[in-house]
């Protein structure tokens, strides 16, 4: 059948909802190791999917499917609606990975030219430059640049084809707090411009920015999915700061806190109730101060999702 005339034909409705990427039933070995088992996973047009788990827990085997690098061993893969690796699906998909896998010996504006040469409809010079916070490095050599320029130049490669999907893995390590806050700011660009976006990261402040669904693999398997305030809502739990002279050992003992520390001069406990350790917390020293309490945020349910695996 040609897919391209029954996608061209489709509802637009229909269209709007299908999946850019997906993952069904996917199980991946590599001789014995089983590096997912039973992972489902979609990307839909304008939306932010992060991808997280541990070093090992088969995020990058699971965007090497995607992209047709790697073959399941059961289940599907499917880019566009269609098997991955073609090209009509590389023209739409935009990737950067953790080994950039770039032409050292050129300079920066000869590897746009020559990327932008792909793509039937790529973006412009000074987009890329804009979007990727490349001002003045367009004439330097590529293996010249600092890690972190580098991997700006990197992300600029991967969205100046204009991609539908772009693919970032782990796009901001090495990158400063600055150069950080400029990559999410041209990803949340590119996502109103109806761009989906799979992300994995082991920041997760940049998923809880980003993202508008959030996957969590463990050793393999999905052990959670869901928006980041799903997520959050599954762990009922409280952070409790306060300036404090009690001792964190002596505190971590009360029955209703799940863990105490010193954190720069304040007091830092987890607690699975608020309030009860709140009238603890004054009971035992009047002269506290500075109390806050904050909800769990996705750091502290991405251990608790992943220990909970580890239980059972
Ligand atoms: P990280 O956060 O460290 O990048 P990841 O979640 O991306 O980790 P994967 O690279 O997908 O993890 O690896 C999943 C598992 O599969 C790991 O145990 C890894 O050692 C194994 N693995 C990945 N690629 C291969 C390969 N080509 N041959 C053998 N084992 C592999």
């Amino acid at each position: 059948m040609d897919m391209t005339a029954r996608h061209e034909t489709a509802p637009l409705a229909a269209r709007l909802r299908a999946p850019l990427a997906r993952l069904q039933s996917i199980r991946k070995n590599f001789g014995p190791l089983v590096a997912l088992d039973g992972v489902d996973l979609a990307v839909h047009a304008g939306e932010v999917v992060s991808l997280l788990g541990a070093n090992g827990a088969g995020k990058t085997t699971a965007i090497g499917l995607l992209l047709g690098l790697l073959q399941p061993g059961s289940g599907s893969a499917a880019l566009f609606g269609q098997a991955p690796g073609s090209i009509q699906a590389r023209r739409r998909t935009g990737v950067m990975l953790q080994d950039g896998g770039v032409h050292g010996d050129l300079k920066v504006r000869e590897l746009l030219r020559l990327t932008r040469s792909y793509y039937p409809r790529p973006r412009g010079l000074g987009d890329c430059v804009a979007l990727a916070g490349l001002q003045g490095l367009l004439e330097r050599r590529y293996d010249k640049l600092s890690g972190g320029q580098q991997r700006r130049v990197q992300f600029a490669l991967a969205i100046c084809g204009r991609p539908q999907l772009l693919f970032l893995d782990e796009p901001t390590t090495g990158l400063d707090i600055q150069a950080r806050g400029q990559l999410w700011d041209a990803v949340r660009a590119l996502v109103a411009e109806g761009c989906g976006v799979l992300l994995t990261t082991h920041y997760l402040e940049e998923a809880e920015a980003l993202s508008d669904r959030v996957v969590v693999l463990d050793r393999g398997r999905v052990a959670a999915a869901g928006s980041v305030s799903d997520l959050r809502a599954r762990v009922a739990q409280r952070r409790v700061r306060c300036v404090s002279s009690l001792d964190p050992a002596t505190v971590s003992g009360w029955p209703q806190v799940l863990s105490a520390a010193r954190d720069a001069g304040h007091l830092e406990i987890v607690v699975r109730e608020a309030e009860p350790a709140v009238r603890r917390l004054l009971e035992a020293d009047p002269a506290l101060r500075e109390l806050e309490v904050t909800r769990a945020g996705l750091a502290d349910a991405f251990i608790h999702l992943t220990r909970a695996q580890d239980a059972a």
